[in-house]
């Protein structure tokens, strides 16, 4: 038998340091509801939090590849293809080796688009939640889902947490082996309500069985920086995000009046001469793969070129360090706004 010890009143329990304890807890409890995580993993696979466990997270391309070709950005083909969202790996499967991860939406939101026609898109069978956090709409996508969850619809509420479907290995372009299951998720903003009356016309004869739901309609933010952010003591401020962006370039557009300004008007910037004198077009900040972060009207008298869009400046280390959505291009030692640049300014002021 072991006598009894007596016990010894070590620091903790000295009065001095429980106050300290309890200032602590307040701190942290006070730094917690001040930092913002409105976002959650769409899966239980939360390994991206983990140092060094990166391809528990990451669903690579192939079994070779670094993790990093299953994240947000020019991370495919040499850094020359662009991927819009994350990869994330499933944790479990059926006796079949199939995924059976549950996904779930990564806050409360309302579902907008149910893609059940998995031979329609290279999403596969894919979900679209609209959500509006501090004022501003984010659009959430999960893709090659195996199976939406049965009963889910268009139009229906749903909670952060809420499982939507079951992970799968869907798409019309790709085949996904069964090791790298994964679901696609982007977190976006939506460019323009009339998508689907404008592909029409830029891009004749080509199919669009998604209208506005659409992947060309909705530019992807990097989320894996959103989500690590989110992890960060000093947390994550969603319209400090979008603000931050890195400008890739800056144009004008002669365009007054279109959707995005309504939908994001706080990313609208002020000044007081087109206040006065009248708006006659924009000056738009992109990010190399195209969205716009900062819109600013100008007057009349600020804009000197009739062209429809102008390209203002471009900011090389930028332009070089993200090759792959062509934006802009360097034309005879000249940066020019690329066809790709050109096509996402018309959909955005169209
Ligand atoms: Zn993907």
């Amino acid at each position: 038998m072991i006598p009894c010890q007596h016990r010894r009143p070590g620091p903790g329990n000295t009065p001095q340091f429980s106050k300290v304890f309890v200032l602590a807890v307040i701190l942290l409890f006070s730094a917690n509801l001040l930092a913002q995580t409105p976002f959650q993993f769409p899966t239980a696979n939360h390994y991206l939090y983990v140092p060094g466990a990166e391809l528990k997270f990451f669903a690579p391309t192939e079994p070779d590849k670094p993790w990093t070709s299953g994240s947000f950005g020019c991370v495919r083909d040499n850094g020359q293809r662009f991927h819009e969202g994350l990869d994330i790996r499933h944790l479990q499967t059926d006796r079949r080796g199939e995924p059976t991860d549950p996904v779930m939406a990564t806050a409360a939101g309302t579902v907008v688009y149910i893609n059940r026609r998995p031979s329609l898109s290279n999403y596969g069978n894919y979900i679209v939640i609209r959500h509006v956090i501090q004022g501003i709409e984010i659009y959430s996508l999960y893709a090659h889902l195996s199976a939406p969850r049965p009963g889910l619809f268009v139009g229906e509420p749903v909670k952060a947490g809420e499982a939507i479907a079951t992970m799968g290995r869907t798409s019309n372009a790709e085949v996904i082996a069964q090791w790298r299951a994964h679901v696609h998720f982007e977190l976006n903003v939506l460019v323009n309500d009339n998508f689907a009356s404008w592909f029409k016309i830029a891009s004749p004869g080509e199919r669009n069985d998604h209208g506005e739901w659409n992947g060309q309609n909705l530019n992807g933010l990097n989320d894996r920086e959103i989500l690590l952010q989110e992890h960060n003591p000093n947390g994550f401020n969603l319209l400090d995000f979008l603000r931050g962006q890195t400008e890739l370039c800056r144009v004008l557009v002669r365009a007054t009046n279109f959707p995005y300004l309504k939908r994001y008007p706080m990313l609208v910037l002020p000044n007081s001469v087109a206040q006065r004198q009248g708006i006659a077009g924009y000056e738009i900040a992109l990010n190399y793969n195209g969205v716009a972060f900062a819109l600013m009207p100008r007057a009349p008298s600020e804009i000197k070129s009739p062209a429809k869009y102008q390209l203002l400046s471009v900011n090389v280390p930028n332009a070089l360090a993200n090759p792959c959505c062509h934006l802009v291009v360097k034309r005879g030692g000249r940066w020019q706004l690329g066809n790709e640049g050109l096509r996402e300014l018309e959909l955005l002021t169209y």
